[in-house]
């Protein structure tokens, strides 16, 4: 439900093609694929993917394999859907067998980052895990307390910076010994937001997934980029540049309970091929759903 309010503008501005395909035929086609056209550009598509799906339902209609306008708004949502679902991409975590898992999220200021591990944590506790946080945004003075709230929040322990001077890769690396030392499944790890074009930020980043691996082969199993749902395209350099540097493993897609500017996610996800995990729906601990593509693409397509 949340999903679908937060998709209401880009719902609306895709709901202009419904007239027209209820009373289509043959040669309205062009007419109706340019108000396509416009109206995925206006929700966040990008051109790549609009041309794209554009000319799938062009070469679909003339040869006549798609005879209603039925049949079109079926084509494409089906288009849709495949883009975000490609084959073979792991919408799941992948945890691996060694303990701790040790999970890094990234992502620029703001987006969510916190809030998500936060969240995230809530939904492996409940699955049974034993979770440890390591406040890794040495940069911003605020951001380890608003950790340790999640933190207390969620009945989870926490592996701080010992002094104000102290590397993000050195408390990874501390909280990760830690938790191979105490048993715990997984290792969530803060890291400080950056601007995506911030050079040194990026070198730190590559040191803590560095710092990790040291203790635990195979570590970090997952590298969550955290992309903030109301930036449309946006997001797509962003995500570009992220996972350049250090190799994104899955995406969290958060505020799509906002004005979610969804149709860049189709962008993100086929042009880097990195899958959606989650998606943040709100504030609490509960608001963070495993990515469904379909009822993605049910509440952005009526
Ligand atoms: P960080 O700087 O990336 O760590 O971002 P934060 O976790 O501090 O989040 C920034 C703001 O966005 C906070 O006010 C959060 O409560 C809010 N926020 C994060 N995720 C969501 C979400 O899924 N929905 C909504 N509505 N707000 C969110």
């Amino acid at each position: 439900e949340k999903l679908f309010s937060g998709f209401s503008k880009t719902r609306n501005n895709l709901s202009v093609i419904d007239e027209l395909l209820l009373y289509w035929n043959l040669s309205d086609t062009d007419r109706v694929l340019d108000e396509l056209e416009e109206a995925l550009l206006v929700s966040d598509f990008g051109p790549k993917i609009t041309m794209k799906i554009v000319e799938n339902l062009r070469e679909d209609i003339l040869s006549g394999k798609l005879k209603s306008g039925n049949e079109i708004k079926e084509a494409l949502k089906k288009n849709v859907l495949d883009l975000l679902t490609k084959k073979g991409s792991k919408t799941e975590l992948q945890l691996g067998f060694r303990k701790p898992a040790v999970i890094m999220i990234v992502g620029v200021n703001g987006g969510g980052k916190t809030t998500s591990l936060g969240k995230l944590a809530y939904r492996l506790k409940n699955g049974g895990a034993k979770i440890l946080f390591a406040a890794g945004d040495t940069f911003r003075a605020a951001a380890s307390d608003q950790l340790e709230i999640w933190a207390e929040r969620t009945g989870c322990e926490i592996v701080v910076a010992e002094s104000q001077k102290a590397k993000a890769s050195s408390v990874l690396s501390q909280a990760v010994k830690r938790g191979k030392e105490l048993g715990f499944d997984v290792v969530l790890c803060d890291t400080s937001g950056r601007l995506h074009t911030n050079y040194s930020l990026m070198e730190e980043l590559i040191s803590c997934k560095k710092a990790v691996a040291k203790v635990v082969a195979g570590a970090p199993n997952e590298i969550l980029l955290v992309l903030d749902g109301t930036t449309g395209l946006n997001m797509l350099p962003q995500a570009r540049e992220f996972n350049e540097v250090v190799g994104v493993t899955g995406l969290i897609l958060t505020k799509l309970d906002g004005s979610a500017r969804g149709g860049c996610v189709v962008s993100v996800v086929d042009e880097l091929g990195i899958p959606v995990k989650f998606v943040g729906v709100g504030e609490g601990v509960e608001d963070l759903q495993p990515f469904d593509a379909e009822a993605f693409v049910n509440a952005i397509f009526m």
